[in-house]
C-alpha cells in the first residue's frame, strides 16, 4: 500500500454500505479509517428497516389477540403501551450499533465520530480540523428525507422522528404513499390510529405492479385506513396548546381538493434525498445527477477515479441489500483483487405493510413494454386461518411469464409472509426458472405458497 497516504481508504458514512466496504477492505490489509458523525448503523439499523420492522411485529399482536379468541384462547382486555414499546426498540437499537462497532474495531477499522469534509480527491477534513491523506475515498453517506414546500410543513414529522414519538398519535395523516407511508400506515393503524393516507397519484404505491396497488388500496380501505386519491396537502396549522400544556396541538391538515383533517401528528413520506451537501463534491469534481445523487458506474466509480460511492448517495437502486453488495464488490474489487459487479437485475423486495407485498423482477406493465407474448396467471385466495376468524381479506399471488420461452418474468404477492417468499422466489427467478418448473415442483400441504403451484 502507498506510502503516500495517511490511510488506503477512507470511508464517508458509516450505514449498510459504508459499514460492509470498510470491514471487507480491512480484511484484505487495507488501513481504513471510517468517518461517521452520527450513529453507526446509519437509517437501516438506527431509524429505518429495523425499528421499522419491530414495530411492525409489535403492530400484529393485535390482529392475533383480536383471533385468538376464534381458536380457543380466552384473552382478557389487551392494553398496548408505546412507551415500552419505544423502549423496547432503543435497547434493540444500542445493542445492534454496539456490534457494529465492535465489527469494525475487530476488523482493525479505525472509526472517527465527525463529520467529514472532501478538500481534494486524496484530502478528507474532519470536523476537528485534522486533515487525513487517502489513496481511495468511499463515500456512503445515505439519503434523507425530501420535503417539499408547503405552509406549515415544520409541524409534520419524518420516518426519522415517528420512532420516538413521546405521545402515541390518536389521529395520523400521512402525506405520500410510498414505501414508508403504506408501512407506517399499517402498523400505526393496526397500534390503534386512525389514519388517513393523502396520496397524489390514482392509487397508492407507483411502480409496484397494478394488481398488488389495488389489493392493498382495498385492504387497507376495508380495515379503515382513509386514501385521499388524487390530492395532496397544501397546508399544516396549528392549533393552541391545551391550557394544561400536556395535551399537544392538534394539527389542522388542509389538502388541495379542499378536505380538513385534524391530526396529532403528520407523517411525511415525500421520498429521499442524496446527503452530498458540505461533502466538497463540487470542489473535488464529482458529478451528481438532477437528484444530487453521485453518478457511478457499474464498479460505483464516481466521475473522479479513486472517489467511489455505495448506497442511497449514490445513482443506483436505493435498497439496503444493494447498498451492502456494493461495499462488498467495492472492496474486493479495489482491495482484494477479485473485481465482481452487483447484478441489478432482479432486485427482490418487500413492502412490510399488513399483509406484506413481495415482488421481484418485471410487472405485468412493464412485460407487456418489453415482450411480445405476456401470460398472467394470478390467484385471490382466502387464508385458512380466515374460515375460522371469518376475516374476509384475501391474499393475492401474481406470476408474470414470457409466453413464448415460458420463463417467469416476475413475482408479486400480496399476502402475509410475503417478505420471506419473495426471498426464495428471487433464486427461481434468478435462475431463469420457467412456468412448467413451478407447475412440475411438489406442494407443501396446506400452505399458502403451494397456490404459486396450481396457477392455471
Ligand atoms: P417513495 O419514493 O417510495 O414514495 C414517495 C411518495 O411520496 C410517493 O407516493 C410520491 O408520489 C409522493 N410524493 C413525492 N413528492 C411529493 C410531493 N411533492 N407531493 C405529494 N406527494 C409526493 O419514498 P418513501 O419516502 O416512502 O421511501 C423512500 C425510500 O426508502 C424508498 O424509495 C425505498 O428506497 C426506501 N425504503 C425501503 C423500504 C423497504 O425496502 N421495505 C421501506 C422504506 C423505505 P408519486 O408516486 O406520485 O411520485
Amino acid at each position: 500500500m502507498s506510502p503516500d497516504f495517511d490511510i488506503d481508504l477512507f470511508v464517508v458514512g458509516g450505514g449498510s454500505g459504508g459499514i460492509r466496504a470498510a470491514r471487507v477492505a480491512a480484511s484484505h490489509g487495507a488501513r481504513v479509517m471510517l468517518a461517521e458523525e452520527s450513529r453507526l448503523g446509519g437509517t437501516c439499523v438506527i431509524r429505518g428497516c429495523v425499528p421499522k420492522k419491530l414495530f411492525v411485529y409489535a403492530s400484529r399482536f393485535g390482529d392475533a389477540l383480536d383471533q385468538a379468541g376464534d381458536f380457543g384462547w380466552k384473552v382478557s382486555l389487551p392494553r398496548f403501551d408505546w412507551p415500552s414499546l419505544v423502549a423496547a426498540k432503543d435497547r434493540e437499537i444500542a445493542r445492534l450499533e454496539g456490534l457494529y462497532a465492535r465489527g469494525q474495531s475487530k476488523a482493525g477499522v479505525e472509526v472517527v465520530h465527525s463529520r467529514a469534509m472532501l478538500v481534494d480527491a486524496h484530502t478528507v477534513r474532519l470536523a476537528d480540523g485534522r486533515s487525513v491523506r487517502a489513496g481511495t475515498i468511499l463515500i456512503a453517506t445515505g439519503a434523507k428525507p425530501e420535503l417539499p414546500a408547503f405552509e406549515g410543513i415544520e409541524l409534520g414529522i419524518t420516518s426519522d422522528a415517528a420512532f420516538d414519538l413521546k405521545e402515541f398519535p390518536r389521529r395520523l395523516v400521512i402525506g405520500g404513499a410510498g414505501y414508508i407511508a403504506m408501512e407506517f400506515a399499517g402498523l400505526f393503524q393496526a397500534l390503534g390510529s386512525d389514519v388517513t393516507i393523502v396520496c397524489r397519484g390514482s392509487n397508492v404505491l407507483r411502480g409496484f405492479d397494478e394488481d398488488v396497488r389495488q389489493a392493498i388500496a382495498s385492504s387497507y380501505t376495508n380495515r379503515g385506513i382513509k386514501i385521499l386519491l388524487g390530492d395532496s396537502i397544501r397546508r399544516l396549522a396549528s392549533e393552541k396548546m391545551s391550557e394544561d400544556g400536556k395535551q399537544p396541538p392538534t394539527i389542522d391538515v388542509v389538502t388541495d381538493q379542499g378536505a380538513r383533517l385534524k391530526a396529532d401528528q403528520v407523517l411525511l413520506a415525500f421520498g429521499r434525498t442524496p446527503n452530498t451537501i458540505g461533502l466538497g463534491l463540487d470542489r473535488v469534481g464529482v458529478r451528481t445527477d438532477e437528484k444530487g445523487a453521485i453518478i457511478v458506474d457499474a464498479n460505483s466509480r464516481s466521475s473522479v477515479p479513486n472517489i467511489f460511492a455505495v448506497g442511497d448517495v449514490s445513482n443506483q437502486i436505493n435498497l439496503t441489500p444493494v447498498a451492502i453488495r456494493e461495499g462488498h464488490a467495492f472492496a474486493d474489487s479495489v482491495f482484494g483483487a477479485k473485481p465482481w459487479r452487483v447484478d441489478y437485475a432482479n432486485v427482490p423486495t418487500a413492502v412490510f405493510s399488513s399483509p406484506e407485498i413481495g415482488t421481484v423482477g418485471l410487472t405485468e406493465l412493464e412485460a407487456r413494454a418489453e415482450y411480445a407474448v405476456v401470460d398472467v396467471y394470478k390467484a385471490r385466495i382466502r387464508p385458512l386461518a380466515a374460515g375460522v376468524t371469518g376475516d374476509c381479506g384475501t391474499a393475492l399471488l401474481k406470476l408474470v411469464v414470457d409466453g413464448e420461452s415460458d420463463r417467469i418474468l416476475g413475482v408479486h404477492l400480496f399476502a402475509e409472509g410475503a417478505s420471506e417468499l419473495i426471498q426464495v422466489l428471487s433464486i427461481a427467478l434468478e435462475s431463469g426458472a420457467t412456468w412448467a418448473d413451478f407447475m412440475s415442483t411438489m406442494a407443501v400441504h396446506p400452505t399458502f405458497a403451494e397456490e404459486l403451484l396450481a396457477l392455471q
